[in-house]
């Protein structure tokens, strides 16, 4: 069995489905690593939350970002991040 590689291209965008880094706020304890690992999708509010403006707990991870984002998953001390795929189309990001 061989280790998955979590920088690997997205098999998701290939089927026509697009990935969302879901937040779970209620587990989330605002330290922040995500937003550093993932400054072009997220910013801190200013009690130190990630959040992307424009989008809800659902934020569009675009083929260039899915490594980091899945970096960010791995890393994240709570577990408050998750990878989803959605039928929306990918973002151009
Ligand atoms: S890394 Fe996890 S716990 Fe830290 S701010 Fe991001 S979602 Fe919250």
């Amino acid at each position: 069995m061989t280790a998955r590689n979590p920088l690997s291209p997205s098999r998701t965008a290939a089927s026509g489905t697009a990935t969302a880094l879901h937040i779970d706020w209620t587990a989330c304890a605002a330290h922040g690593l995500c937003a550093e690992l993932l400054p072009e999708l997220l910013q801190l509010d200013e009690w130190g939350y990630p959040r992307a403006l424009g989008y809800g707990s659902d934020i569009p991870v675009g083929p260039g970002e899915l490594g980091a984002a899945r970096v960010a998953v791995n890393l994240c001390p709570r577990q408050a991040l998750a990878l989803r795929a959605t039928a929306a189309t990918p973002t151009t990001r």
